[in-house]
């Protein structure tokens, strides 16, 4: 089934009111809450839009329905290249963060985990991952993921920490399901979700083996709290408000007290030798997801730099169009590693096909690195209004009007009106919550750059080009790269076993 955003709606506020803003519980209607919804509601209306079909939607490998993509497990070169698609038209309609691949994301690293974990250890947590996601599937949920734990001292494994809390754990193992507690944090869109996926955030020792746990359950379930934070600070007249300011982000710290889980949905419970593997099937799909938002991203930076530019009658100059040129590397390139990462994917042993993990890492590294310097470049040719504009309500006023008016045209083609719909759009974008939000999740989302470096360390065949620089260097007289993991990722051979194919 598709459900409509009216049904979603129907839905979320019937939800038991566990939200705490600024110091008060709220229910989900709350309206610091609906920049997020609407970015929601815009998925359901993409899904249920003949235009949309078969990229908003997919074909259930569980249950045979019409699915919205968010919750498709991926099959093909082609579902992935789909999602990433998705995403980029998706979020450019938004202003930025469709929010939905995290859901997406956890999914998929579940899927695939589960059936590793039973084939290791001859657990049932697949079919029952599939029960779940059937369900999941037949009422079109929405899903986000809970994985960054608050994680206290960072130098500390999660078992040696001074509070237990610090990462979410088993605190009683039940016939009939689990009990846990502990605090996730940073959670994109908890407080507008269906359902929160929880999994852990990093490697685990034998001594983790409490905080090995992954389960999801309705995001209002009895003794779970959000501590939400909209990214919105001012409560937004939207009545006037132009499409990139009807659009937000709330993220939750979770708190767990003594949450019990029923048994069915808990998808690991003690096994710490797949902690990482959980941690990184998340982080690498959805860093292969950032080569979908990312481009979004680069194409409103871009446009919104073009369109100031423009305002400033300064479109023509060699170094605004050299700077422009900058957007489109970085958009384009990250997409491309995106396309690359979905061609040279392979298939898990749960049938999920999952992206080549190098391109994903090297992708999402660059445009992590990318985002200050992309603000950098809108503030550069934009100037310093976006941070001095006077108020919208000033240009209203009876004694200010006539001045500003005139103040805010630079460019005599653009009327007042649009000059400042333009200036207003630069401050949105470029100097304001959302801004520093898109800055720092540019750069930590899917994991703090150090570990896509880590991800690399590991996958990445370093040890082949030293030997390909001996080679050329003398020191040995051939060279063979016949074992190189990383020049033809899909076929797993070399150039070489390639061609004589
Ligand atoms: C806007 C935004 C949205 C997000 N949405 C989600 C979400 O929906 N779901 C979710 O699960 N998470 C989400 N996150 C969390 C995100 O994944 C984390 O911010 C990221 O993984 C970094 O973790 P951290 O913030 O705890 O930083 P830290 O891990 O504290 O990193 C800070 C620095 O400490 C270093 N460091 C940390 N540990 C060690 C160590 N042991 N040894 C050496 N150095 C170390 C890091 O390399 C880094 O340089 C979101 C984050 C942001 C900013």
């Amino acid at each position: 089934m598709l459900r409509t955003k009216e049904q979603y709606h129907e839905d979320l506020f019937r939800m038991r009111p566990n939200i705490c803003i600024g110091g008060k519980m709220v229910g989900r209607e709350d309206p610091r809450l609906m920049p997020g919804i609407r970015v929601l509601d815009l998925t359901f209306d993409l899904a249920n839009d003949p235009e949309w079909k078969g990229l908003a939607t997919a074909i259930s490998p569980i249950t045979g329905e019409e699915i919205n993509r968010w919750a498709h497990l991926p099959q093909n070169p082609f579902d992935l290249m789909q999602k990433q698609k998705l995403i980029r038209l998706a979020a450019r309609r938004v202003g930025g963060c469709i929010q939905r691949c995290m859901g997406h994301d956890a999914i998929n690293a579940l899927a695939i985990c589960t059936k590793e974990i039973d084939e290791a250890k001859g657990t049932q947590y697949h079919t029952r991952f599939l029960d779940y996601l059937r369900q999941y599937h037949h009422k079109d949920l929405d899903g986000c993921c809970a994985q960054t734990d608050s994680k206290g001292d960072r130098l500390k494994r999660p078992s040696q920490q001074f509070d237990p809390d610090a990462y979410v754990h088993i605190v009683e193992e039940r016939k009939d399901g689990i009990v846990v507690s502990g605090f996730k944090m940073s959670i994109t869109q908890a407080a507008y979700a269906d359902e929160i996926l929880t999994i852990p955030t990093r490697a685990l020792m034998d001594e983790d083996r409490d905080y090995a746990v992954a389960f999801a359950l309705p995001a209002d379930w009895e003794g779970m709290t959000l501590i939400t934070r909209p990214v919105w600070l001012r409560e937004k007249d939207d009545s006037d408000a132009p499409p990139f300011c009807k659009y937000g982000v709330s993220d939750s710290v979770i708190v767990f007290d003594n949450v019990f889980v029923p048994k069915e949905r808990v998808f690991m419970c003690g096994e710490w030798e797949f902690g990482r593997r959980l941690a990184m099937l998340f982080a690498d799909s959805h860093r292969h997801s950032y080569s979908g938002c990312k481009p979004a991203a680069s194409d409103i930076l871009c446009g919104v730099t073009a369109l100031a530019a423009e305002a400033n009658n300064i479109q023509k100059v060699s170094h605004v169009r050299e700077k422009l040129s900058e957007f489109a590397g970085a958009a384009e390139l990250a997409f491309a590693a995106g396309v690359a990462a979905a061609v040279f994917g392979e298939k898990t042993s749960s049938g999920v096909f999952f992206p080549n993990t190098i391109y994903a890492n090297v992708g999402r590294r660059m445009t992590g690195e990318m985002i200050y310097h992309e603000y950098n470049i809108l503030t550069e040719i934009a100037g310093g209004i976006g941070a001095t504009l006077p108020f919208k309500e000033d240009f209203k006023c009876e004694q200010c009007k006539a001045h500003l008016d005139r103040f805010i045209v630079r460019n005599p083609d653009l009327s007042s009106d649009e000059s400042l719909k333009i200036w207003n759009l630069v401050e949105n974008v470029g100097a304001s919550p959302m801004t520093a939000w898109y800055e720092i999740a540019g750069v930590h989302g899917g994991g703090s750059p150090i570990m896509e470096t880590i991800a690399l360390g590991l996958e990445y065949d370093y040890e082949t080009r030293k030997k390909l620089a001996r080679f050329l260097a003398g020191i040995d007289e051939s060279f063979d790269d016949t074992k190189d993991r990383n020049s033809t990722p899909s076929f797993g051979m070399s150039l070489i076993e390639d061609k004589k194919k």
